[in-house]
């Protein structure tokens, strides 16, 4: 019999399209039946669950030395929080009163115990609090597998060429995640700022995330196709899926082998118009990445992911010297380090975001570090150091308005001053505001006089531009950048830079995806800043195009009825 075809939707986390047989990461907590025992047997159970909890804590200890990466880096100090956790007194005192009391076999009370937890952390206001719910999850599953004698099933033994199936990868699986080996990856929750999103993100995997419940009903081994790219996936796809998926497939090789057999110097049209390639990085081991495969600098360095996990506030020197590892990457090409942009979906959990009904509307970017002037300064601070003798840039996110970028400026100059004061070398840096907001379109012929570069981001400008939530899967068709809307707002914010004589580009998804690229060369975009894994792409898609046509193109695509009309006119 024919496996029912079923479509669901989710977010599109990472592009990329790919087949294969879903593998369902199981976590056998959730598997645990009720089991009670003798009184007699009391003891026994208890001394189990204290050797599982001393197994448990080994096993971190030689993950820890199996990545030997150091206390900076983000995956070792998950690993450190998640030893804290198996180490509270309170917890472990808690569980071997409920085994006592209740006389339950300990996999049962350990699951029932942290499930509570995690739950009760998951209804606190406090967003401290409340990301840390995934790291209760995460070593319930450790140790509930060492109780049982089995462990999680292992995400470092996908079967190659899978789709890995997760209700949520863990924060300490992602640095055992092998990506050249998934075909690509769906999670239930999780959203565009989850690691495991990140990672897939720079490594060009494909994946989804935010697909709900209804990815339970996905059994191992069943055929899944996934599309990265538009969010959806079809579980059972059926002949005309196949076919799709083949000629995606087809162009995606031809386009590869292309790739490889070519030189690339600049980003450059056919014609001879010059539009900057540069890549989008997350965390400072990617800048190496970014120059290997030819990025022209960094038009993006999402500084709040190096933050995120931070077990403390990562204080000047420790920023400085991240910083300097993504400079010393590029010598010549200017690189653009971003500041905090915290709050949305994106929470460091030591920052005590206080939790609000629309995080996306609320404390977020530059509003958030304005109201954390100390934290900003030292953030500025790290940077103006770090790039003494070199070229950056930094990026403000979320501006709204000219005040918020002019109290940045008047930071920035008092942090160089500090800088000199305090002997050290310090950078002439380059200062550009976030596109990102309809206020800032609107307000950017001033912002334009204030600034030395504009870059759009257009994740958020379609998100509060069309009032569609980015991570909401339900209105995932409404989120378009091929929008008339959006383009006119970009149309308008390219207009208003003009006569400042500014460069502008572009870091948002729409720079790395096929119309959008076009359509921002078209109306007239200086760079463009891609994930890494694009970089090449995007210059041999540019090479192969004339300005002038690209121009004529976003021209009549400003004049599109609705988002339909602008595709047929880029397909055209
Ligand atoms: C954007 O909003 O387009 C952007 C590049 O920033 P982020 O995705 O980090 O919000
Ligand atoms: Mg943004």
């Amino acid at each position: 019999m024919t496996p029912k075809r079923i479509v669901l939707q989710g977010v599109a986390a990472a592009p990329g399209q790919a087949i294969g047989p879903a593998h369902r990461l199981v976590a056998h907590a959730l598997e645990v039946p009720r089991r009670s025992i003798a009184p007699r047997k009391v003891a026994a159970e208890i001394r189990r669950f204290r050797q599982a909890l001393s197994a448990a804590r080994r096993e971190i200890r030689e993950l820890r030395q199996r990545l030997a990466t150091g206390g900076e880096d983000p995956g070792d100090q998950i690993l450190a929080s998640h030893l804290m956790i198996l180490q509270d007194r309170e917890l472990q005192r808690e569980i071997v009163e409920a085994i006592k009391a209740e006389r339950f076999h300990a996999p049962y009370v350990v699951r029932r115990v942290f499930q509570a937890k995690a739950h009760y952390l998951e209804t606190l206001p406090s967003e401290l609090f409340r990301s840390r719910a995934a790291d209760i999850r995460d070593v319930r599953d450790r140790l509930v597998g060492q109780l049982l004698g089995r462990g999680r099933s292992s995400i470092a033994h996908v079967p190659e060429g899978s789709v890995l199936i997760a209700s949520e990868i863990a924060p300490s699986e992602v640095a055992s995640l092998r990506p050249e080996r998934i075909a690509a990856l769906v999670t239930q929750r999780g959203t565009l700022a989850s690691h495991v999103t990140i990672m897939a993100r720079s490594r060009g995997v494909p994946a989804v995330v935010g697909v709900g419940d209804a990815l339970e009903s996905v059994p191992s081994g069943e055929e899944v196709w996934v599309d990265g790219s538009s969010g959806q996936i079809v579980v059972g796809p059926n002949r005309a899926d196949q076919r799709r998926h083949r000629h995606w497939r087809e162009r995606e090789a031809r386009i590869g082998q292309w790739l490889t057999q070519r030189e690339l110097g600049p980003g450059r049209t056919r014609d001879g118009h010059a539009i900057a390639v540069r890549a989008n990085i997350d965390r400072p081991e990617d800048a190496a990445l970014a120059a290997e495969v030819g990025a022209e600098g960094v038009g993006l360095f999402r500084t709040e992911f190096f933050f995120m996990d931070a077990a403390a506030f990562p204080d000047e020197e420790t920023q400085a010297a991240a910083y300097a590892a993504v400079l010393d990457a590029f010598a010549d090409a200017p690189v653009t380090i971003r500041t905090l942009d915290l709050g949305g979906d994106k929470h460091a959990a030591l920052m005590g975001i206080p939790s609000e009904e629309n995080p996306y509307l609320g404390l977020r970017g530059v509003r958030f570090t304005l109201e954390h002037p100390e934290l900003y300064r030292t953030q500025l601070r790290a940077i103006v150091r770090a790039g003494a003798g070199r070229r950056v840039r930094i990026l403000v996110p979320m501006i709204g308005s000219l005040d918020q970028f002019h109290q940045t400026r008047a930071l920035l100059a008092e942090a160089r001053e500090q800088i000199v004061a305090a002997g050290h070398a310090a950078a002439e840096i380059a200062l550009g505001p976030m596109i990102e907001l309809p206020s800032a379109v609107l307000m950017a012929d001033r912002l334009a006089q204030a600034s030395d570069f504009f870059s759009i981001g257009s994740n958020d400008l379609v998100q509060y531009l069309l009032g569609v939530d980015r991570n909401n899967a339900r209105i995932a068709s409404l989120f378009s950048p091929l929008d008339p809307a959006v383009l006119r707002a970009i149309a308008l914010t390219l207009r208003h830079a003009r006569p400042s004589a500014i460069p502008v580009g572009s870091c948002g998804e729409m720079s790395g995806e096929l119309p959008g690229l076009l359509l921002l060369a078209g109306l007239g975009i200086d760079e463009l800043s891609v994930a890494p894994f694009l970089v090449r792409r995007t210059k041999a898609i540019l090479s192969q195009v004339r300005q002038r046509d690209l121009e004529r193109m976003a021209g009549r695509c400003l004049e599109a009825e609705d988002r339909r009309a602008v595709r047929r006119i880029v397909v055209e």
